[in-house]
């Protein structure tokens, strides 16, 4: 089949790298010019397969007037006139029950441990370079109430295969000196063995560089406009630069999704949840973390890349159009900068802003819609590069129309 995917981010490129491996003729059309320069750009580089219990869980409900009020809040809230931001916050608020919470770790669970499989395949077949490193992931708090909830977690997550220890703050110290700065600061952390790291730019390009090896065609610079309906069915992708008709086609760009899929009807559960990045240089003289971190206190990650360190974090529902927030980078840097003073090059580092496509579940969309030839692979949120493989193949087996690996059932379009 000719199959058009629309967007060269992680989500569409490991789309377009297993629908090459299906045999299909495959165009990818992205408006930047080379692939991996949005929300995959420079992201926090945690492949998190254990940690994908969503946003929205009993737990945030009285932390609300926080993010509102609060300006350095981790998360924070900025009401806006726009339909879109109220439609999603009362999807999210309904979905903040602890049944929904639960039924959401089941099947994003087991979306994140059959993305680790392909992953791994990917890394031992295809040999791509990307920092990639099996290191571990330490999660820590610094509240005895806060780590209790993490164990409640941990022991529900245990029932589902996650395989996860409780450490004492001192543990946590022993098994990263790099935290010393933090010492008598922790209750403790949950440290995760299985979990990987790596650059996901590096990553995208990569696997975009193969995908074109084996046929895949990409049309850089090219701004998608508008699906051409023909009764239930696409007829052709309206862009900058013409006219694409395909057989298929596979709406994965990222925030950029909800405006496509509004213009043929769909109303895509996303909205944006901005974030940033500190890159830093690092040195012999420096002392980052040789494990990911995740400091839950500022709810900010950290992740090591070959001679760098990846710091992210900082949730925003400020607004579809809003941008950047030098306060908000600030904030972060000042809270890396108390964690890992000595974590590297903080003079140096290259920063970055990105915008999460985040549904109010935390559960991406896949597969089918009601039109006969467009599939969706949107609103992977804050856990894109960690889900991307599982999502694309659970897509490109669905137009395969082979048996997937997992059930596919929470992820279907319309998202409930
Ligand atoms: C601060 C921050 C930290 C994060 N940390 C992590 C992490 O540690 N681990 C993790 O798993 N995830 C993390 N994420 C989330 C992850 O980065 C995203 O989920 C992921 O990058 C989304 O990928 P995507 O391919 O869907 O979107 P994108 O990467 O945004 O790709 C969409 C593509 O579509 C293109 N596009 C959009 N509209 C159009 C159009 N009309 N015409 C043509 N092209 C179009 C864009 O140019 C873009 O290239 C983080 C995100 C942020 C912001």
């Amino acid at each position: 089949m000719r199959i058009c995917v629309l967007g060269a981010g992680v989500v569409g490129v490991a789309t377009a790298y297993y629908l090459a491996g299906d045999g299909h003729e495959v165009t990818v059309v992205d408006g930047a010019a080379a692939a991996g320069l949005e929300t995959s750009f420079a992201n926090g580089g945690q492949l998190s397969y254990s940690y994908v219990a969503p946003l929205a869980d009993p737990s945030v409900i009285p932390k609300l007037p926080t993010w509102l009020i609060r300006a350095d809040s981790p998360l924070r809230f900025v009401p806006r006139v726009e339909p879109q931001q109220w439609w999603w916050l009362l999807r999210f608020l309904r979905a903040c029950t602890l049944h929904a919470s639960r039924e959401a770790t089941i099947q994003l669970l087991a979306l994140g441990f059959y993305s680790r499989a392909l992953v791994h395949t990917i890394v031992r077949e295809e040999k791509i370079a990307f920092d990639y490193v099996r290191n571990g992931k330490l999660v820590l708090y610094r509240s005895a109430q806060g780590l209790q909830g993490a164990k409640r977690q941990m022991a529900f997550q245990a029932t589902l295969g996650a395989e996860q220890e409780a450490l004492s703050g001192a543990a946590c110290l022993d098994i990263e000196p790099a935290l010393a700065p933090l010492a008598g600061v922790l209750a403790g952390g949950i440290y995760t063995p299985s979990e990987d790291a790596g650059d996901c730019h590096k990553f995208t390009r990569a696997l975009a560089g193969i995908a074109e090896s084996r046929g895949v065609v990409f049309r850089y610079g090219t701004r998608a406009i508008s699906l051409i309906t023909q009764g239930r069915r696409i007829a052709a992708l309206r862009t900058d630069r013409g006219e694409i008709e395909a057989d298929a086609f596979v709406v994965a760009a990222g925030i950029g999704s909800l405006e496509i899929l509004r213009a043929v009807g769909i109303r895509a559960p996303l909205y944006p949840i901005n974030g940033y990045s500190l890159t830093l240089p690092v040195g012999p003289q420096h002392k980052p973390p040789r494990i990911s971190i995740t400091d839950t206190h500022n709810k900010v990650v950290y992740a090591p890349l070959g001679d760098r360190l990846r710091i992210a974090g900082m949730a925003d529902v400020t607004g579809l159009s809003s941008g950047p927030d030098p306060k908000r980078l600030a904030l972060l840097t000042r809270q890396a900068r108390e964690t890992f003073p000595e974590g590297g090059d903080y003079a140096n580092a290259a920063t970055w802003f990105g915008r999460r496509p985040a549904t109010p579940t935390s559960k991406p969309v896949l597969g089918a819609t009601a039109y006969g030839n467009l599939w969706l692979n949107i609103g992977q949120g804050s856990l894109g590069f960690t889900l991307a493989c599982g999502s694309a193949k659970l897509v490109v087996d669905a137009i395969a129309g082979r048996p997937p690996a997992i059930s596919p059932a929470g992820f279907a379009w319309p998202a409930r």
